[in-house]
């Protein structure tokens, strides 16, 4: 291709405080409209901000997990403009001296190299009410309970050249951010938002080609897709010769439409006439809440997944999908404390139990198969005492069911029939109930093997042990 594409990513996280940034307000989602506010967040005269301890932290950790530098000194401003849904007509936010800046994030490309995405910040800052349009006939409608919510905004390096890599790094953040337990980081709902800066140049050129940002994308998926449609609308103005069609502006992608279209033109930081919050002074960040972040125990997505890989001789792959959700990883884990085959733990998970959840839609954290319940279906298997196919059906009884394995084996009589004596009857009865093809297998038609197999499992509906089956009737066919 003679195009290539610059993307920069803006993402919005909501932190999981308990309280909000600068005030005591709770911080909850799917309350009665304008019950979580008080006078800080809703700018009344006289009242003063006080800063979340909670938020710095939450600030410092996702630097450390992303190798950021910390800005010893760091300070708030205002951004000030007047839309209904901030009601003090500026948001408290960090302007030049962010807390964090300068780190990275560590991306698993198609070709299993790793590739390292730049951080250029992560700023702190207080979230806005939301405004209802489409509830009421004739008024537009406010929600404050979210003014004042705590944000992390992350903003990367021009270092994402595909849509598919911006795919994989909001998926990176999105599992760092759940690892770290600072935000739910979930986009469908709202907890996350992307904007994207995004500009085409051909692959000689040397200068950067005009950056358009887009917003209104409500999942990763959407993110991909506006980059799809943005990066093919540039190419082919800038192919037409109408490289001037492509402006510095803010374009709205339309997820019914699947394109994007100009909401407006971009607007410059002057025209916020940031300036330092009077109400809260420039701070130090002081040793004692650095050590308390550095002492804090974590493993990042990508250190389990090497660890995985390694421990458990997984493939990537394997080890990419247990990591990708830190619930799913510790129910891994969890399986393994009872079950040491960490091979097997991994198939059963991954191309049987996934497969029952996605189904219905649900999350590791919501099945009734415990991780005990699990270990014991694959015990069973291992000691003979069911089949590897009864095991398929056994999962889907426990999955719906809820009930212990072992119980479900008795009350359906899955036992694998492995004693000798049992199985070395029912093979003698099979063989001679069929002489005819016992004469035909001594005078060479080997593969009537088959065909006493099949009799048997028929016999046994099934719940004959496959490999004893194998060796007795073997020996059993010499003596004939
Ligand atoms: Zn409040």
């Amino acid at each position: 291709m003679k195009y290539k594409s610059i993307i920069g990513l803006e993402i919005h996280t909501q932190l999981k405080t308990k309280t909000k940034a600068f005030c005591n307000c709770k911080v909850e989602f799917g309350q009665k409209p304008n019950t979580n506010i008080c006078p800080v967040c809703m700018g009344h005269p006289g009242s003063l901000p006080v800063v979340n301890e909670k938020m710095i932290e939450y600030a410092l950790l996702l630097g450390r997990a992303t190798n950021s530098k910390i800005n010893d000194k760091t300070k708030f401003d205002r951004k000030n403009y007047f839309y209904p849904d901030i009601p003090k007509n500026y948001q408290i936010t960090q302007y030049d001296y962010p807390i964090c800046y300068d780190g990275n994030i560590k991306i698993l490309l198609e070709d299993n190299n790793m590739k390292d995405i730049g951080i250029t910040r992560i700023h702190m800052e207080e979230d806005t009410g939301k405004v209802f349009h489409d509830k009421d006939d004739n008024n537009s409608l406010i929600d404050y309970n979210r003014a004042g919510v705590p944000l992390l905004e992350i903003v990367t390096e021009p270092d994402l050249r595909t849509p598919s890599e911006a795919y994989k790094f909001l998926n990176e953040l999105k599992s760092i951010l759940r690892y770290l337990d600072i935000s739910d980081a979930n986009m469908e709902k709202g907890e996350l938002r992307v904007d994207v800066n995004v500009s085409v140049m051909k692959k000689e050129d040397e200068e950067f080609g005009t950056k358009v940002e887009l917003k209104n994308m409500n999942s990763f998926k959407a993110v991909k897709k506006a980059l799809e449609y943005e990066i093919d609308r540039q190419i082919e103005l800038i192919k037409k010769g109408k490289k001037e069609k492509i402006k510095q502006e803010t374009r709205m992608w339309l997820e019914d439409k699947e394109k994007t279209k100009i909401m407006r033109t971009k607007e410059e930081a002057a025209d916020y006439r940031y300036f330092p919050e009077p109400d809260i002074p420039a701070f130090h960040i002081n040793n004692d809440i650095i050590e308390k972040i550095e002492n804090i125990d974590f493993e990042l997505p990508l250190q389990k997944r090497q660890r995985f890989s390694k421990e458990y001789n997984l493939s990537d792959y394997d080890s990419s999908i247990l990591t990708s959700e830190i619930d799913l990883a510790h129910y891994f884990e969890k399986v393994l404390e009872k079950f040491d085959d960490g091979k097997a733990a991994a198939n059963w998970i991954i191309n049987e139990l996934l497969n029952l959840m996605n189904e219905d839609g649900k999350e590791i954290k919501e099945i009734d198969v415990t991780p005990q319940k699990l270990a014991s279906i694959l015990k069973l298997i291992d000691q003979d005492k069911i089949s590897g196919k009864i095991g398929k059906k056994l999962l889907k009884e426990v999955y719906n069911s809820g009930k212990k394995p072992e119980d479900i084996v008795d009350e359906k009589g899955w036992s694998q029939v492995s004693d000798s004596d049992e199985l070395e009857n029912i093979i003698k009865e099979v063989l001679e109930e069929n002489n005819d093809a016992v004469e035909r297998y001594k005078n060479g038609e080997d593969k009537l093997f088959g065909f006493f197999m099949g009799q048997i499992m028929k016999k046994t509906k099934g719940k004959a042990n496959p490999k004893k089956t194998n060796q007795l009737l073997r020996k059993l066919l010499k003596n004939q």
